[in-house]
Formats: C-alpha cells, structure tokens, sequence
C-alpha cells in the first residue's frame, strides 16, 4: 500500500523534510513542459497536481504518488491517454488558475475545491470528492479545539487556498493569518512556533498528521463542505462532460474507493466513501 510504502521507505522526520524540501521547488510562475496545448487530441496530456501532500500528491523520487494523482491517472485512462503519455506538472494553490488559462497544463487535480469565484475563470468537472475543512496543531496543544479557538491565535494557510478565509471572512473569526507558499511550508512555521496552528482541508492535514504523529494533531473536528473538482480551461464544456462520466465509473468500478484505501488506510482519517453528487458543466 502507498501509505506504507512512503512509512517504510521514509521516516516520518525523512517526510517531512521532503515535503519541506518541495516548496523550495514550488516555482509559482513554473511553465511545465507539456506539449499539448490543452485542446486534447495530442501525445501526451500535461496535468497539474501538488507535489508536497502526503496522500494526495507527494512527489516520490521524481514521480508524483496520492489520491489526486489516482484519479488524474484514471480520468486521463478514460479519455484515451495511457500512464506514460501524462506529463506532471507541480501545481500549488496559487497557481492553479493561471496554469489553466495559460494553457500550462490542460488539467489539474490538486485539492482544488469548486467555488463561483474560480468559475469565473476557469471550468471544473466533478467533484470527485467532497473534504471537509480541520485544524492542525502541534501535538501537545490543547486549547484548539475548534475554529473559535483560533480567535487571537497566528493561523497559516497556503496562499491560493479558500481555507483561511473561510474562517476569517465567512465565519468572522479574528485569527492572525500566516500565508505561506504552500501547506509544507506551514507546517514547518507550525513545528518551529511561528504559527499555532494550520488550517486546510482534512485530506491534507490528515496525510501530514500521519506522516508525523509525534509532532502534530488534527483538532478532529470537521467543517464547511470542499468539493474537489478537476480544473479545466474556461468553456471545456465537452471535456468536463467527458470527465464526469469518467467520474461516475471510477466510483461505481470501486476504484475510487480503492485509491482512497490506499492514500489513507493506514491513517485514523475516517474518509468519505460514497461518490458526491456531479454538478452540471457549464
Ligand atoms: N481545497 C481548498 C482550496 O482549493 C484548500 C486546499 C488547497 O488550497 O489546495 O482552496
């Protein structure tokens, strides 16, 4: 299994220092190499997933490895582009609009929630899977509990990333925030006291949290409601319709269920396992 393959071949400390080691690569004006200009039909397909989250998409050794990275590699399948025709491209928060209307890469699957505001410029298929929001502390805190017990408190997020607006816009609560670059280099403002907390989806507080039980606890405590979409170029009506049914089979095949099992069966992360509801393309 993934997750403990990643365990057995690298030590939590080896991890983290991996994960922290990415976002110095984490290039936000990063051109990528694909060659297919996003209009589909070419050799290859380019698509854009992180490279720093456990479980998600972790860069190992040159090859990226998690549930996004899953589903990517299934979509791509269904729309006739076998595992070695995709060309990865690291993806962070910030950029993932940009790489899309730029034509950077021709899809991302990288944590990247459905929102209006994104549709404004880009399209989405799916979502393939509805996270939750959490909070990451370090492991001996204990008076966050919850997202009113960020209130005074220094939180980091990645910039790019809803996250920490949801909580100091949405639900007006007066934290401090931290942006970083992305969420690895959170977690290192976490280990070293910058922040007191990190918050996010809990996929991805969850990959972290596994990967480092001595140092960091999820407060366990879900909120809000993030679909995760596949980004598309604006007016991919076509494709979406086509990724959809892509969608729809990886679940009712058991592959998505299969993929999640891998990226997190080993965590005490109590995943979603039934398919989310499709939201009609454009
Ligand atoms: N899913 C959330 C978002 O797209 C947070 C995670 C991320 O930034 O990738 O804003």
């Amino acid at each position: 299994m993934r997750a403990r393959r990643i365990n057995s071949v690298l030590g939590g400390a080896a991890v983290l220092a991996l994960a922290l080691t990415a976002c110095g690569t984490a290039d936000v004006g990063d051109t990528g190499s694909g060659d297919d200009n996003g209009d589909g039909g070419g050799d290859t397909i380019t698509i854009g997933v992180k490279y720093d989250q456990p479980g998600l998409g972790l860069d190992e050794g040159g090859t990226p490895v998690g549930f996004d990275v899953d589903v990517a590699t299934y979509i791509a399948e269904e729309l006739g582009y076998s595992a070695d025709q995709i060309e990865w491209t690291e993806a962070a928060s910030a950029n993932r609009e940009s790489f899309l209307q730029q034509g950077t890469v021709d899809m991302i699957a990288a944590t990247y929630s459905i929102t209006d505001e994104r549709r404004e410029v880009v399209d989405f298929a799916g979502p393939y899977y509805v996270a939750q929001q959490d909070i990451l502390t370090q492991a001996d805190n204990t008076d966050i509990n919850s997202p009113e017990d960020l209130e005074g408190k220094v939180l980091c997020s990645a910039s790019g990333s809803r996250s920490a607006n949801n909580i100091t816009e949405d639900m007006e609560i007066d934290a401090e925030l931290r942006e970083a670059g992305n969420y690895s280099e959170c977690l290192e403002l976490l280990n070293n006291g910058t922040v007191d907390a990190v918050t996010t989806d809990n996929t991805i507080l969850a990959g972290f949290a596994a990967q480092n039980p001595d140092d960091f606890r999820m407060v366990n405590n879900p909120f809000g409601e993030e679909q995760y979409g596949v980004g598309l170029p604006a007016d991919s009506t076509e494709r979406c319709e086509e990724i959809n049914a892509a969608i729809t089979k990886m679940w009712e095949d058991g592959s998505a269920t299969e993929y999640l099992e891998s990226a997190f069966g080993e965590t005490d992360f109590a995943y979603e396992e039934s398919a989310p509801e499709l939201a009609d393309c454009a």
